[in-house]
Order: structure tokens, then sequence, then C-alpha cells
């Protein structure tokens, strides 16, 4: 083996095949689950009905070169993802947008509304709620609440038990209030779903002579890595090739500095015998519910059923307990410079390298990540 990949989420199976197929390295990816595709597995649940387990997982980038790549191991069903927000007994666009504003404020008073946001930010811009409360303009001010109190105030605390203001800005900065009337959650000219499923894509892009894989394998069962040690071994022998790590950094050194903090989620799945049970891919709940969202699958994939499953998600902190995920990086200075201190061990091991959202402890999308590791892979030797 001439490289070794830990996990066989996109960071490692875009890595692996990059250094595989481009490189001819022999490359084994060692995965703690029993499938390939980490965060983005997908399965047909016990009703035939296609699920993201990990959470809904929609595809989109702005970066040609990453959409061209993984192209070749899937064909697309595009699509524009929109979502609602459930407040009260409306149903609100979101982002919020132009079309959300004269729902909320009527057409005549939205239409001037309108105007004066786009005077103020142009059309097309997307401005972070953050910013715009900022604004001197007491209308503008009075938009900024309404959005602030029943998109983010307690979608926010749920997710992250923390005030909007309170985490790093841009995690709400994802989600910007949009000069514009499309409703479509994010602004990438490309964005669907793999046609046959994200584990088909996966698998096709593990398939290659040169990649081993082995699933249900904790990596610390081959390998040894310690906090100090300049050396990777495996099965007890150095080993000289490269390491790719893409779980998280602290468990990679027994958690020696303390845990470092992530958010979790614990996602309820109902089935349903009826057609349709929310006429949405996705609604928020921002104001009411201890869960933060609820997805229909079949309107995310396109899949015809009769019946209808969905997922229920309730976030909770990690604690590191049997079978907790860890999904968010918490970003803040303090987590930052206890991350820091992680990197600086992983730093200190010879041709090792961290990929990936876990490991770089970042709130990474999908396309950043397959960016990060063909990068990374193509810069080994
Ligand atoms: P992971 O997918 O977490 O893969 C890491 C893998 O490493 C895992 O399979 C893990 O089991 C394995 N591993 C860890 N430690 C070890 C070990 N010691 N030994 C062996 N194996 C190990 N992104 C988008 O672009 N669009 C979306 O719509 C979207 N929705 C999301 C929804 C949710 C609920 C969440 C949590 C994330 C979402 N994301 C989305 C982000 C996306 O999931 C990530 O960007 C991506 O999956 C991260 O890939 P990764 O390979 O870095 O990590
Ligand atoms: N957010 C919110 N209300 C919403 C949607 C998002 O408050 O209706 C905030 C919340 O803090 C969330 C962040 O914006 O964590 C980013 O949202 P995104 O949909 O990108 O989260 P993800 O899909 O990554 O969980």
């Amino acid at each position: 083996m001439d490289v070794i990949v830990i996990g066989a989420g996109i960071a490692g199976a875009v890595a692996a095949r990059c250094l595989a197929e481009e490189q001819g390295k022999q490359v084994l990816v060692l995965e703690k689950k029993e499938h390939v595709g980490g965060n983005c597995y997908d399965e047909k649940d016990a009703y035939g009905i296609l699920i993201h387990k990990y959470g809904p997982h929609i595809f989109h980038t702005n970066d040609q070169q990453v959409y061209d790549w993984l192209s070749r191991f899937t064909e697309w069903y595009a699509f524009g993802h929109e979502v609602v927000a459930r407040v009260g007994d409306r149903l609100l666009p979101v982002p919020f947008n132009l079309n959300t504003l004269k729902q909320v404020y009527g057409e005549e008073k939205g239409e001037e509304l309108t105007e004066k946001l786009v005077n103020a930010y142009g059309m097309g811009s997307r401005v972070p709620i953050l910013k715009l409360r900022q604004s001197q303009d007491p209308e503008i001010q009075g938009i900024a609440d309404f959005v602030y109190e029943n998109i983010f105030l307690r979608y926010t605390m749920k997710q992250w038990g923390q005030k909007p203001e309170e985490i790093d800005p841009g995690v709400t900065g994802r989600v910007p209030v949009v000069i514009s009337y499309d409703n479509r959650y994010f602004g990438d000219p490309y964005q669907g779903m793999p046609l046959t499923g994200y584990t088909p894509m996966f698998q096709k892009i593990l398939d290659h002579p040169n990649i081993t894989v082995k699933t249900g394998t904790e990596a610390s069962k081959l390998l040894e890595i310690r906090p100090g040690e300049t050396q990777v071994l495996l099965e007890g022998r150095p080993f000289f090739g490269a390491v790719i790590y893409t779980g998280p950094v602290d468990e990679l050194f027994d958690c020696c500095y303390g845990r470092l903090p992530y958010r979790s989620l614990r996602f309820d799945f109902e089935h349903y015998d009826q057609p349709d049970y929310q006429g949405h891919s996705v609604v928020n709940y921002t104001v009411s519910e201890e869960f933060t969202r609820i997805t229909e699958f079949k309107y995310l994939t396109g899949q015809q059923a009769e019946d209808t499953t969905i997922v229920k998600e309730y976030p909770f902190a990690y604690t590191g307990a049997e079978g907790e995920i860890p999904y968010y990086a918490i970003q803040n200075p303090e987590n930052q410079a206890l991350y820091e201190r992680y990197a600086a061990l992983a730093e200190g091991i010879s041709n090792f390298h961290l990929l990936g959202r876990l490991a770089e402890y970042k709130y990474y999308n999908m396309d950043a990540i397959a960016a990060r590791a063909l990068k990374l892979a193509r810069g080994l030797t």
C-alpha cells in the first residue's frame, strides 16, 4: 500500500480515487461504518423509499471542476431545492426573499419595502441577517427584526443552543436574506441529486483496481498513532506512505487535551401510508417544536411512490458516547485554539494529512470538501 485513507466519506473517497487514478497509487481505505459515503450515505428503507440516513443532502456548487469530476460517477436529477419555514399557520419561503416579504407585508407595502431593500443593497444581493440588523433605516430594521424573530432565533437556539449573535456569523450567513424573487435555498449554478442516489456514486468513485476498501474497520485496529510520535505504525510496523485522516482530530489522539465540541443530531424517521405528508422537501420549524426541520424524501429525490417517509432532526451536544456522531464543528476562537493544538500533533507525524469537515473542524459543504480532496491528492507525491 502506498497511501492509507481513513474514512470513506466524500473527503476520503475523492482523495482515494484521485491518488489511485492520477498517480497510480495503491490506496487502502479504512471506514468504521459498515458502508461508504459518510454523511452522504443513502439507502432504501423498509418501504422502498430512498432516504438519507444522516440527514438531507442536496448537492450544490459553483465550482465547475468539482461538478465535472463528480459527473463522471453519476448522472444528476437536476432540481432547485426550495425550503419553507412553518411560522404559525403560514409557510414562508426561506431564505427570506422578496416573495416572502410580500407574503408577510402584503402586495402594496411589500412593493414599497422591496424598493427600499433594492436601493439599499442592490437587486440580487444576499445580506446576512446580522448585517441587515445593523441598518439604520427603521423600516429595514423592522424587516430585520421580523426575520430574526421568526426565522433565525429559535431555529438557531435549537440547532446550536445559542443565539444567532453568539455563534460564528458565517453560520447564519449561510442562509442570507436574498434581495430577489428566487425561492431556491442555494444560489449555486449547479444543484441537484445524484440520479440513482449518493451511495452508488460513492461506490463508483471507489471502484478502481488500485483501491481496497475495508468497511466495518476502525482505523485504530490497524494503525497506531500516538501523541508526540512522528511515525504511524501499521500492524506494528512503521508505515512510510501518506496517511489521510478524515475523522475527528481529537479522537485521533484519545482527546488528550479534552474533547473538541461538536453538535450532533438525532434523526427520527416516520413512514406514512399516504402519498404526501407536507408537500415540500424540507419544512423548517423556525418558531415551534423541538426538532429543527422535517424532510420528506420523495420531494428531494423525485421518487414516485404511493407512500412516503419523513425525518425529523433533533440537535444536541455531542458527548462522544457510543453511537453518537459528531456532525457540526462549533466554530469560535476558544474551540479553534483547542483544534490547533490537535492539528499541531498531527503535523508532527510525517506524511500525515487532515482532510474534511471533522478533521479540519470546519463547516464545509460537500463541494468544498471534494475540491480540497482533489487539491490535497494532487499535491501529494
Ligand atoms: P464524513 O462524511 O463525516 O466522513 C468521514 C468518515 O470517516 C465517516 O464515514 C466516518 O465513519 C469515518 N471515520 C471517522 N473516524 C474513523 C476511524 N477512526 N476509522 C475509520 N473510519 C473513520 N453538504 C452539502 O453540500 N449539501 C447538503 O445539503 C448538506 N446537508 C447536510 C445535512 C446534515 C444533517 C449534515 C450533518 C451535513 C450536511 N452537509 C451538506 C455537509 C456534508 O455532510 C459534509 O460536507 C460531508 O459529508 C463531509 O464529508 P467528510 O468526508 O469530510 O466527512
Ligand atoms: N438558520 C435558521 N433558520 C432557518 C435556516 C437556517 O436560523 O430557517 C440558521 C441556523 O443557525 C442554521 C444556519 O442558519 O444552523 C445554517 O443553516 P443551513 O440550512 O445551512 O444548515 P445545515 O443544512 O448545514 O444544517
